[in-house]
This record gives structure tokens, C-alpha cells and sequence, in this order.
């Protein structure tokens, strides 16, 4: 027969609201996620069991937006839109092959596109504007490998020597896959360890990863896009030997394809203009967490 005074069950009511809350400063994140308002409410699975990855920054480290000062100010970020809208018009120009160190391959190819015909080379610039914005807003000086202002290309080695150059502290290169309709996701391709030629990734696989991860983690959240199912095992990571962009990089760089543009779900996500600001979220906190590790 114990006595349950009114003020325990008080407690308990206290307890149960203030002792669960997280005091933490991450709301910003958990406002800019998942469950954010979206235009097109395709169900949204949660983040990849991100296991491999770091657990969520302290409050205050992450530079969530909304921290204050300029958690990026001083840091160099290489943004390589992929393709060039304009290297149709050159077929001749980006099919010249230039040396990636371990092979030679074309200067640049024209990319993949909708089935209603929306060019990944505009998703790819459409998003790397958009990225920009963000990280000059957290201080970061951002480098484009082009703006929309070049007859074509540039090619690749031109693209990894722009990163090279510029001493980046970070360099993703954004792209969109062509694959089979039905097959729906972004992934992060992250340079395998070569060497030949002028290539040699040795001292970057390490940090590349790490970016990779972060930014598989972000763009996960910040989309509520699942990764790839029909590549890298899932894992939304694939390592590649390959490319001439990752093959010839001194500094940490990755790829993201952000989606696959030759499926109608995928399609509708990509060309989305709201869809694109989230995707370039995701980019821009994917690049700010591996800067501030
Ligand atoms: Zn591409």
C-alpha cells in the first residue's frame, strides 16, 4: 500500500519532459532535415545506418547553419560542376584524349540527361551555384573548375589541376548517373589508390574517404534520398580508378552522383528546383563537417 503523493507523479510528468530533452544546439539540423517540408513526398527513409561514419558533431563543432561566425573562413573549397552544357557543340574538342596517369581518356564527355531531355551538365552547374552560396556564407573561398563560361570542358586533368592549383582544402566534383530506369540513388566515388604517370592518390585515399562519408551522411539527410542500390554494395561509396579527376587530385576530392536521371522517380527529384537547394545543402554540410573534423 505505498503511498504515491501527487508530487512524485509531478516528478515523473517533470522528469519525463525536461530529462529527455536534448540540450544540444543541433535543432538547426533536425529542422533542415528529412522530415522538412517537401514538395514532392516521396516516402523518405531515414539516413543510411551510417555506421561507418562519426556520430553527429558536438553542438557547436558541426557548423550547422545558424553557428555563428565563419566556421569556414580560411578554407578552400573546389567545386567541379560535371560536363559542360556546351560539349555537344565540340564533339571533336572533348573527344582528344588526355593522359590520367595511369591511361589516357577523353578530355570530358557530354554527360547524361533526363528522358525529357534536362541536361546533367545544368544539374551539375544548378547545384554548384547553388552549394557555393552556402559555403561563402560560412566563409569558405570557393573555386569553380567552370561557370558556365567556358566553350567546353575544361577536361578532366585540366579539372584536377584546378584543385591542385588552389591548394583546396576540399574538392567535389558534382555529377548525376545515367543508369537503368528502376534503379534509384545518389553515391560518393572515392579515389582508389594509384599510381602511374602524373597520378598518384596514395596521400589522399584517407582523407577522401573521410569526406566521402560525411558527405554520403549529409546529402542522405538532407535530401531523404536513399543510396544506390545498384552499386558500391549499397553503401552509397564506390571506389574508382578510372577518372582522371580523382586520379590526378593532390587534395582531398571525391565525385557525388547525386541521382540517377534516367529514372521517372530520380528525374522528378533532379529537376526540382527546391529538391536542388536540399541537394546542395547536403553538399555544402557534407564539405563543413570534414572541414572542421
Ligand atoms: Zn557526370
Amino acid at each position: 500500500m505505498t503511498l504515491i503523493p501527487a508530487c512524485f507523479v509531478g516528478w515523473l510528468l517533470w522528469s519525463s519532459l525536461g530529462g529527455s530533452k536534448d540540450d544540444g544546439a543541433d535543432g538547426v539540423g533536425g529542422a533542415s532535415g528529412a522530415s522538412g517540408p517537401t514538395t514532392s513526398s516521396t516516402s523518405s527513409p531515414p539516413p543510411p545506418s551510417s555506421g561507418a561514419s562519426a556520430p553527429p558533431a558536438p553542438s557547436g563543432k558541426s557548423g550547422k547553419p545558424g553557428t555563428p561566425g565563419k566556421p569556414l573562413k580560411g578554407k578552400v573549397v573546389v567545386i567541379d560542376p560535371g560536363h559542360n552544357s556546351h560539349n555537344r557543340e565540340h564533339p571533336s574538342q572533348i573527344a582528344r584524349l588526355v593522359d590520367i596517369g595511369t591511361e589516357k581518356k577523353e578530355c570530358d564527355t557530354t554527360g547524361t540527361a533526363t528522358n525529357s531531355g534536362y541536361p546533367e551538365a545544368s544539374f551539375t552547374l544548378d547545384v554548384a551555384r547553388r552549394a557555393r552560396i552556402l559555403l561563402e556564407a560560412r566563409g569558405a573561398t570557393v573555386r569553380f573548375t567552370h561557370d558556365g563560361d567556358r566553350p567546353y570542358g575544361p577536361c578532366v586533368d585540366e579539372r584536377a589541376e584546378i584543385g591542385n592549383k588552389a591548394h583546396a582544402d576540399a574538392a567535389v566534383s558534382v555529377h548525376a548517373d545515367g543508369a537503368a530506369a528502376g534503379e534509384r540513388g545518389f553515391h560518393v566515388i572515392l579515389p582508389k589508390s594509384v599510381r602511374g604517370g602524373g597520378a598518384d592518390t596514395s596521400a589522399i585515399t584517407a582523407p577522401s574517404r573521410r569526406l566521402g562519408e560525411r558527405l554520403r551522411a549529409e546529402f542522405a539527410e538532407a535530401t531523404g534520398s536513399a543510396p544506390a542500390r545498384y552499386i558500391g554494395d549499397g553503401s552509397g561509396l564506390d571506389v574508382r580508378g578510372d577518372l582522371g579527376g580523382l586520379n590526378l587530385s593532390t587534395v582531398p576530392k571525391v565525385f557525388i552522383e547525386c541521382g540517377n536521371m534516367r529514372d521517372s522517380q530520380d528525374a522528378a527529384e533532379l529537376t526540382d528546383t527546391a529538391w536542388r537547394e536540399r541537394a546542395a545543402h547536403g553538399i555544402a554540410q557534407g564539405i563543413t563537417d570534414f572541414l572542421n573534423e
